[in-house]
């Protein structure tokens, strides 16, 4: 389940700053499963407080984080969705994400040339917003034509095309007005019937701040940073203000220095866990693990998945052979400190196949194919 994260941002907002710092903070982790990762795809760790207790309590041989993939998506200005720049490629890219996190320049360095002029994260953020929405009107229109052809044919297939004719045209009229199609309030039969389109302004976003150095600690009473606040509450978006160029020296120190580091920067952690957790909210996507002297590991599963298809996380023969899961939570084993314990209290469970697997839960597959 490659989940992937797409960074967008005009040039000189600290993309590829941001997206070397994440790289990094993938490249160094310990026991990491993966090591495919392209010039432009970073996988990195999601930290996670409960597989670092948990691990801690069972100093298990491996500890094996959940993952996230981020994608650098370099090449976007105005007039990309008309092919400026690398234009269609990027915007190509950006249809195979899950998500976008869109990075807003709100740092000041006259070294650095910004291609709108001046520091103003709200009107970048329009620009791109705009180049996407041309992007999907396009995509859009062209739907519709398709489906207009098909109104003419009688019976349920041509009802259905009229009515996702008008939908799009409901959709097209709002993109018009500049208004993204996440922005719609579309239901979810709306959204099922033009999920194939892979609409750029369709995708969760999460923004982020780039601030400087400087303005660590005083995010808060930063213009800059409070109209990006602004602007994403009126769409329900998340935030995370973080340096992205302090965010890649951090990542270059030694593991051992940063918490020094960090303190004298007047951080508690790295904001890259936050870029990371806030994405995997973004994503809807919870945590399970699995915990032994071996290995304490965490895997990703959607909100909802029954426990053989979260089986299925691990390797497709726990699916079709799932017969049934002990599953407990993570609390009550870091505060009973081992498995018997919890068993003792009752509280490790037998599940079957209808079993909805919560975030946190420990769980043990049994399985026959
Ligand atoms: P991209 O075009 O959006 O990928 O931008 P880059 O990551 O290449 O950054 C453009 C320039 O801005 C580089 O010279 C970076 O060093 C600089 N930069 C990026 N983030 C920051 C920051 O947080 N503070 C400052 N002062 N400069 C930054």
């Amino acid at each position: 389940m490659a989940l992937s994260i797409g960074i967008v941002g005009l040039p000189n907002v600290g993309k590829s700053t941001l997206f070397n710092a994440l790289s990094a903070a993938g490249a160094q982790a310990a026991n990491y499963p993966f090591c495919t990762i392209e010039p432009n795809v970073g996988v990195v760790p999601v930290p996670d407080d409960r597989l670092d207790q948990l691990s801690a309590l069972i100093k298990p041989l491996k500890k094996i984080p959940t993952s996230l993939e981020f994608v650098d998506i370099a090449g976007l200005v105005r007039g990309a969705s008309k092919g400026e720049g690398l234009g269609n490629q990027f915007l190509g890219n950006i249809r195979q994400v899950n998500a976008v996190l869109h990075v807003l320049r709100c740092f000041e360095d006259d070294n650095v040339t910004h291609v709108e002029g001046g520091v103003n994260p709200v009107r970048d953020r329009d620009v791109v917003d705009t180049e996407l929405c041309l992007k999907d009107l396009e995509t859009v229109e062209k739907r519709r034509e398709r489906s207009l052809k098909n109104t003419k044919v009688g019976g349920k297939a041509g009802e259905e095309a009229k009515a996702e004719v008008a939908l799009l045209e409901r959709i097209k009229a709002k993109l018009d007005e500049g208004i993204t199609v996440r922005a719609q309030k579309l239901t979810d039969e709306e959204k099922a019937a033009i999920q194939d389109l892979f609409l750029l302004t369709d995708k969760p976003v999460l923004y982020v701040a780039n601030i400087s150095e400087k303005q660590i600690g005083k995010e808060d009473a930063d213009p800059r940073v409070q109209a990006v606040r602004e602007m994403a509450a009126k769409e329900g978006a998340g935030v995370v203000v973080l340096a992205a160029a302090l965010e890649s020296e951090i990542q270059q120190l030694p593991e051992s220095d940063r918490p020094g580091f960090l303190a004298d920067s007047g951080l508690t952690e790295p904001g890259l866990h936050k870029v990371v957790r806030e994405g995997y909210k973004l994503l809807g996507l919870w945590t399970y693990f699995t915990v032994g002297e071996q290995e304490c590991r965490a895997w990703t599963i959607h909100k909802g998945f029954k426990a053989p298809q979260a089986a299925g996380v691990i390797h497709s023969d726990f699916e079709r052979g799932f017969i049934k899961a002990e599953v407990f939570a993570w609390t009550d084993l870091v505060k009973l400190g081992s498995e018997s314990a919890v068993k003792e209290k009752g509280l490790l469970r037998v599940e079957g196949k209808e079993y909805v697997v919560q975030d946190g839960d420990c769980m043990h597959f049994r399985f026959n194919v």
